[in-house]
């Protein structure tokens, strides 16, 4: 077993503390990643607040995870040691259901094996998440990452990154289209960015009129305050697709409305209640409210491939392993800048 630590709540709404567990040694088709980047999504903050309800402690959070291979089984192909690799929200599936021979490993049949939280495929072993100096994953579910991309800044893409990205293309955003992304976060952020170097013209929704400004930076060409019901009333019936990646209730009508006929409302934001909407909503006009999680492997790798292509990373605001409390506390409050990646060496002091 190889000697590991990382941080771990070990319980809800426990602040996160050092904790030293093992990970298994790396199999034949195993890479062993020396962790240097991680990433912190606010799913990281709901599991270990358990407001999903299925939280397991201690849980080691962390699925933004940039490192360097630093052992390879003997039947690895795509990986050799020194190279830099990634690892996002899935580690395993059953590999042989329709969804994942098609790709669809996050629709996994049997059910996917997230990255933390839950057991290793087929035993008890637990899986503790990025986190931590080190992460051992089948080659399969390891990402190469594009060549010159800058490393901390690339980690966020791992889950922040695909869960926009798989949407957008999805429903074929592009040139001609008016896209609305809702909360400027490190989901909304990306959207943003990915939105417009497809080709849309990209309005933010921010209930912070701080973030006006950089709404702007990154690539937005209005910004609506989402508080103020006359800005709001603007936008009626002017979008083809909106993003909504809010992380707490909220009412998702108010978006409906502003939807053309035809258009979709895709959620990606999972806040810890149900969400009521008006039948009236979508009916008049032919409407779509949809969701999307995150995304398979093939296309994880092709947004980071179409990321690298188009110049885009992350807005990252680096942070020690010893702040991760604190930036708990500051993704509560949407004071986000616009990812918290943890520097990994941190972890040492
Ligand atoms: P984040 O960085 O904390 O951003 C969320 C943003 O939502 C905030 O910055 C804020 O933007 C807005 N917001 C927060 N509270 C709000 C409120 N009460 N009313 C209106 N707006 C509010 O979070 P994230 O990491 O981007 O994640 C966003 C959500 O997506 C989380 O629920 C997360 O679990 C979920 N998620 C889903 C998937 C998936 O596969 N579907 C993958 C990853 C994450 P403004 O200040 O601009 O309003
Ligand atoms: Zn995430
Ligand atoms: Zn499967």
């Amino acid at each position: 077993m190889i000697t590991s630590i990382g941080y771990a709540a070990t319980a809800a709404r426990a602040p996160l503390a050092p904790f030293n567990f093992e990970r298994r040694e790396p199999g034949e088709h195993d890479v062993l990643i020396e962790a240097l980047f991680c990433g912190v999504c606010h799913s990281d903050l709901h599991a270990a607040n358990n407001d999903w309800g299925s939280a397991r402690y201690p849980l080691v959070p962390g699925h933004e995870i940039v490192g360097k291979v630093v052992k390879v089984g003997s039947a690895v192909t795509r990986f050799k040691v020194g190279d830099h690799a990634g690892i996002g929200c899935l580690i395993d599936s059953c590999r042989e259901c329709s969804p994942c021979q098609q790709g669809d490993e996050h629709f996994c049949e049997r059910g996917p094996t997230g990255t933390y939280g839950g057991y290793e495929r087929g035993t008890r072993i637990p899986t503790y998440g990025g986190y931590s100096n080190n992460y051992v994953v089948a080659e399969r579910f390891a990402l190469k990452i594009p060549q010159n991309m800058d490393l901390a800044a690339t980690a966020p893409l791992l889950c922040a990154g695909i869960t926009t990205y798989s949407p957008l293309r999805h429903w074929k955003v592009g040139p001609g289209q008016r896209v609305g992304v809702v909360g400027l976060g490190g989901l909304g952020h990306m959207g943003l960015k990915i939105a417009r170097a497809l080709g849309a013209e990209v309005v933010l929704f921010s209930s912070s009129e701080s973030k006006r400004e950089d709404g702007l930076r990154l690539g937005a060409s209005d910004v609506v305050i989402s508080r103020d019901a006359d800005q709001m009333k603007a936008q009626t019936g002017r979008f083809d697709f909106i993003l909504d990646t809010v992380s707490a209730e909220h009412d998702i009508n108010a978006y409906l409305r502003l939807l053309k006929n035809d258009g979709t409302l895709c959620l990606v934001g999972l806040p810890e209640k149900p969400t009521l909407f008006s039948a009236r909503s979508v009916v008049f006009g032919r409407k779509s409210l949809a969701g999307s999680f995150i995304g398979g492997l093939r296309e994880t790798q092709e947004m980071l491939d179409f990321c690298a292509q188009h110049g885009i990373v992350s807005d990252i605001e680096m942070i020690q392993i010893q702040q991760i409390n604190e930036a708990y506390a500051r993704l509560e409050k949407a004071d986000v800048k616009y990812r918290f990646v943890i520097d990994l060496a941190s972890l040492k002091r």
